[in-house]
C-alpha cells in the first residue's frame, strides 16, 4: 500500500476510540476490511444517542455552566490536516471571550454511556472534535464536555495544546500502521480480548 497514487486513509473518531482499546482493531478495519463482524452494539449505541438528544432539547444549559448558548446536534466535522472525520453529538455556540476567533466559541459535547470520569482516550476524542471544529467552522474551541447518560452530569475538559498534540501523534501512528500494513501486538493486558468481536482472528491471544 505505497506509491504516489495511494489514496490517503481518512480515519474516524471511532477509530481513535478503538485504537485506544486495541490498535489491532483499526488494523483489521483498514487492512482486512472484509472480515469485519457485524454487531448489534452499534444499533444500541445509536438508540441511546437518539434518546439523549431528545432529552437534551429539554435540558437546561446550566448543566454546562452556561446561561445562553445555541445548540447544534449531530454535527459532521473533518480535518484535512489530520485526515480525520467525525460526528459530534452536540455543539454549543457562545460568544468568545474578548471577541477572539471571529467572536464565536464552539464547545463540543460528547455523550457517554458510562458514569466514570473521562480518562485520557475520551479527552483525546474531545480534543479531536475541537481540532476538526476549528478547521470546519473557524472560530475558537477552548473546552468541551463529556456528558454521562448514566449520571446526567457534564464534565468540562480543557482542550489543551498537549491534548491536541497527543491526537496528532496517535493519528500519525495509526496512519503509519495502516500504510505499512503492519499488524500491531495485542494489548499488554488481554482483558479487552475477552469480549472482542475480532477474537477468532487473533490466534496469539489464547
Ligand atoms: S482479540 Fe484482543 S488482540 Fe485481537 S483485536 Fe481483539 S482486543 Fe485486539
Amino acid at each position: 500500500m505505497s506509491g504516489p497514487a495511494m489514496e490517503r486513509t481518512r480515519f474516524t473518531v471511532t477509530d481513535l476510540k478503538q485504537y485506544a482499546y486495541c490498535p489491532r482493531i483499526v488494523f483489521y478495519t483498514y487492512c482486512l476490511p472484509l472480515i469485519r463482524p457485524t454487531t448489534g452494539k452499534m444499533e444500541e449505541g445509536r438508540r441511546a444517542h437518539e434518546e439523549a438528544r431528545e432529552r437534551e432539547q429539554r435540558r437546561t444549559l446550566r448543566i454546562y455552566g452556561l446561561e445562553e448558548a445555541r445548540r447544534y446536534f449531530d454535527v459532521w466535522v473533518a480535518s484535512e490536516e489530520l485526515g480525520l472525520t467525525g460526528r459530534i453529538d452536540l455543539v454549543l455556540e457562545v460568544a468568545a471571550p474578548g471577541g477572539t476567533g471571529g467572536g464565536r466559541e464552539w464547545i463540543p459535547v460528547d455523550y457517554k454511556q458510562t458514569g466514570r470520569r473521562a480518562g485520557p482516550h475520551l479527552r483525546r476524542q474531545l480534543a479531536a472534535y475541537g481540532i476538526m471544529l476549528e478547521e470546519t467552522w473557524g472560530g475558537v474551541v477552548r473546552r468541551g464536555f463529556i456528558y454521562s447518560l448514566l449520571t446526567r452530569r457534564a464534565e468540562e475538559i480543557p482542550l489543551t495544546s498537549s491534548l491536541r498534540r497527543e491526537v496528532r501523534e496517535i493519528v500519525a501512528a495509526m496512519r503509519e500502521m495502516v500504510e505499512r500494513e503492519r499488524m500491531p501486538d495485542p494489548p499488554s493486558s488481554l482483558q479487552p480480548c475477552v469480549n472482542c468481536e475480532f477474537r477468532r482472528f487473533c490466534n496469539d491471544v489464547g
